[in-house]
């Protein structure tokens, strides 16, 4: 069938909305009418050749649709349904059988490869092989094609338009809190960096009942929104000491502490923040061989720990039918950071999230059957 979909040809350019090819879904692949799609942070690390991503290419990572048609031996879902399209994994190591698929033993190749396992793509442009399947899905497109241990049924009377980010980055700023941290009722946290996986952490620490909660970033605006959605403290680095900071607003050091930009000095700063006991969580794409600075001594005698963090820890299955519940409770009010474009403002929505005009683009596909804006959510 033919699609349209915002192509990626070349590293630092922008993406060219352009006619393809779609296969027909194999016995075990889901065809799915995107009606949205969020931009993540790696859509543009993938754009710009840092990951060994093969261009041309169809990005997108958060898609949310409507499934088309199924094939053969598919059972999770039929036609009609409204799905989220989350990262893909192998559904057969170690980890996948322990319902771990963030940890997936194939977690770099099922997602960042950008083909079917067995090499092919579904996707070309009058022959030319376009690459498809990036995070099972390829969704900055009009249809995609994805796997049942990728999609996830929501409800169809939840708004379709806003549940893409459940799958990547609010998951991994929500799971990176209760699924990996287990920040609990009463603990203090804080977080370094309020892009869009930051704020998530930040609604999921006082969704949980965290009574410090610490915002951390150079950009003034971020903080007061921080503060608008459950911050009770923010710091600002470029006024202050944040792990000074952080040390008096409580009294000796947080219990948890999350890095959401992967730069070494601030996770060396978020571990020096820690109470004894306490843990830190990675999870900021640094460019390949980066190295971790800590002060030894600092680190082993207060038996602080350091984990790195993929998708929050979360076993999509669950966790996204628990966000989606607790956003439609108000509780975890993760559309406040969402932005609207047309599909065809694409390459603006990208640039909005660079310059931080923007905390969490999503394009709409205009075949959408959810016309009704969120509350509090803006259109470009
Ligand atoms: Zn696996
Ligand atoms: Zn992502």
């Amino acid at each position: 069938m033919k699609i349209t979909a915002a192509v990626a040809r070349a590293t630092h350019a922008p993406l060219t909305l352009e006619t393809l090819d779609l296969e027909d879904p194999r016995d075990d692949e889901i065809l799915v009418r995107v009606v949205a799609t969020g931009v993540c942070h790696t859509d543009m690390v993938v754009r710009d050749g840092l990951l060994p991503t093969p261009q041309p290419v169809v990005l997108g990572h958060e898609g949310a649709g409507i499934v088309m048609k199924v094939g053969r031996s598919v059972r999770k879902v039929a036609p009609g349904d409204h799905v989220v399209m989350t990262f893909n994994s192998c559904g057969a190591c170690p980890s996948c059988a322990d319902h771990e698929p963030a940890y997936c033993h194939e977690f770099f190749p099922r997602n960042f490869f950008a083909d079917r396992a067995d090499g092919t793509s579904a996707i070309s442009s009058d022959g030319e092989l376009v690459h498809g399947n990036f995070f099972g899905q390829s969704s900055f497109a009009s249809h995609a094609l994805c796997h049942e241990v990728n999609v996830v049924k929501v409800p169809n009377d939840a708004p379709l338009e806003i549940m893409g980010p459940l799958a990547c980055g609010v998951q991994t700023g929500a799971g990176a809190v209760m699924n990996a941290l287990k920040v609990t009722a009463g603990k203090s946290f804080a977080v370094f960096g309020t892009g869009s996986v930051g704020l998530s952490a930040v609604m999921a620490a006082k969704a949980v009942g965290a009574t410090t909660i610490i915002a951390v970033d150079t950009n003034a605006e971020r903080l007061a929104f921080a503060r608008g959605v459950g911050a009770t403290h923010t710091v600002n680095p470029k006024t202050a000491s944040a792990a000074d900071e952080i040390l008096a607003a409580t009294g000796g050091g947080v219990n948890f502490a999350l890095d959401t930009t992967g730069l070494s000095d601030v996770i060396r700063t978020a571990v020096l923040s820690l109470a004894p006991r306490g843990i830190c969580g990675i999870l900021g794409a640094s460019p390949m061989g980066s190295e971790i600075n800590l002060d030894e001594v600092h680190f082993m005698s207060g038996g602080r720990r350091l984990i790195g963090i993929v998708e929050g820890s979360s076993d999509p299955d669950v966790f996204i039918p628990l966000l989606a519940d607790l956003h439609a409770k108000g509780l975890f009010p993760f559309d406040r950071m969402i932005r609207f474009y047309p599909f065809e403002k694409i390459n603006e929505a990208i640039a909005d999230s660079e310059s931080g005009l923007t905390i969490k683009p999503i394009v709409r596909m205009g075949l959408a059957c959810f016309t009704k804006p969120p509350h509090g959510a803006g259109q470009a």
